[in-house]
């Protein structure tokens, strides 16, 4: 069963907005075993969704559209796909009725525009939207299915989840998708990729290996499509438990755990505490810990210290270290680590002091510079790292490294 989606809405193609509806379907799709073989996002043109919707249906059984459903004169979606079917737009009781006393509980008049919301294709089912005023509406003609939905994300996500999926897998005979992800670090990509070269070569047919790249982190996803799932699960742990011969040392998890969930987890679980001192990477290690409900229990303190003075007050760095060494170097890391441990009062603490860019660099210290220090229970060290070239880049590898290098240490 293969599908595709398009979204509607010039707001996407001009950047307004950024199109999340896709990436719910796809994953709601996923789930139930209908393959997406593509996405697309195009303007509120009639022609437009005319020539995708030929494309969309020559090449899959299930097309799912988003957007363009609302009462204003943009919105053409519902008129293009009535001519689309030869169909008549007929008033239906039903929708006009939730409309009006939708719209009346939020004190709003019922007018032309939102009767004709009610207005559908004679020719379609109508899927009824409890948070809005636009229908679903299903469509089928030669076996094949189209569906529309409105463009508004909660408005989707509870038409896919309550009716959308349920129908479809009423609709077609689904088989499984299986998806496994396995999350290593310390290894660069090509290097992995040799090192497991003979396995990736002797993987079953049925089964697709892909590289995905993050700062300090590769994700190697094994995926199988329109299969028995269960079979195919175990064929997959047997996989990944020949990898964990092959490659050790540089396995941190599996799924879509990042390593400062493992941190995270670990924290709790062994009940310590932590604390970040940060410069070049501005509270985005603070960020990435309390971003995740439950880090309170063990998260105690971060300090964005970005001036010379701040490192000296709030963290007792040797200023005397500060001149002599630079404020970019492997003492100032670790006096960092050490001070915001100390005022955190915590087990363990990491800190980075670098260069971001894209001023401030020189030839002994060239933008990107980045010193990362970690302090434990068993003492305290720092490692150099060059992170890039680029602000944003040099911040995010900066982050990633520092809760890695955390990681490798507990
Ligand atoms: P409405 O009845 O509100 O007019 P609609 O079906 O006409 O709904 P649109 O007008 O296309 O939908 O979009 C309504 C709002 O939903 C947009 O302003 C946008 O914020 C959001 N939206 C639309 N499409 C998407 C998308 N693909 N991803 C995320 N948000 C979207």
């Amino acid at each position: 069963m293969k599908s595709t989606i398009i979204t509607i809405g010039d707001e996407i193609l001009i950047g307004q907005i950024l199109d999340t509806n896709s990436r719910y379907i796809s994953q709601a799709l996923n789930r139930i075993g209908v393959v997406v073989t593509e996405r697309t996002s195009i303007g509120d043109s009639a022609e437009q969704i005319v020539s995708t919707l030929d494309r969309a249906l020559a090449q899959s059984d299930v097309v799912i559209i988003t957007g363009g459903l609302g009462p204003t004169k943009d919105d053409i979606t519902k008129h293009t796909l009535a001519r689309y079917y030869n169909s008549e737009l007929v008033y239906n009781e039903q929708v006009g009725s939730f409309v009006e006393q939708l719209l009346a509980r939020r004190g709003i008049a019922f007018t032309e525009l939102n009767r004709g919301q009610a207005m559908v294709p004679q020719c379609c089912t109508v899927l009824h939207n409890a948070h809005g005023t636009a229908p679903g509406m299903w469509f089928e003609r030669d076996g094949k299915v189209v569906v529309s939905l409105p463009g508004v994300p909660f408005e989707m996500r509870h038409l896919i989840d309550d009716s959308v999926v349920p129908m479809l897998a009423e609709r077609f005979e689904l088989k499984a998708i299986v998806h496994r992800t396995m999350i290593t670090s310390g290894i660069p990509e090509s290097i992995l990729a040799e090192r497991i070269a003979t396995w990736e070569d002797n993987l079953p047919d049925v089964l697709h290996l892909a590289y995905l790249p993050a700062p300090n982190v590769v994700r190697l996803r094994l995926s199988a499509y329109e299969v028995d799932g269960q079979s195919v699960r175990r064929m997959i742990d047997d996989e990944f438990d020949k990898l964990k011969g092959i490659i050790p040392e540089a396995i941190v998890g599996f799924e879509d755990a990042t390593v400062e969930q493992l941190v995270h987890r670990w924290m709790r679980e062994n009940g310590k505490t932590l604390s970040v001192a940060e410069s070049c990477t501005g509270g985005a290690i603070a960020a990435k810990f309390t971003a995740m409900a439950g880090a309170s229990v063990y998260f105690n303190a971060g300090v964005v210290s970005y001036s010379n003075e701040a490192k000296r007050d709030i963290l007792g760095v040797n200023m005397d270290d500060i001149v002599r060494y630079g404020a970019v170097s492997e003492t100032v890391a670790i006096q960092m680590a050490e001070g915001v441990r100390r005022a955190g009062q915590s087990d363990y603490a990491v800190s980075t002091t670098g260069i971001a860019g894209p001023t401030g660099g020189s030839a002994e210290k060239p933008v990107g510079t980045v010193w990362i220090g970690v302090a434990t229970p068993k003492g305290s060290f720092a490692v150099l790292k060059n992170c890039g070239t680029d602000r944003s880049q040099i911040i995010d590898r900066a982050t990633a490294y520092a809760i890695k290098l955390l990681y490798d240490n507990l």
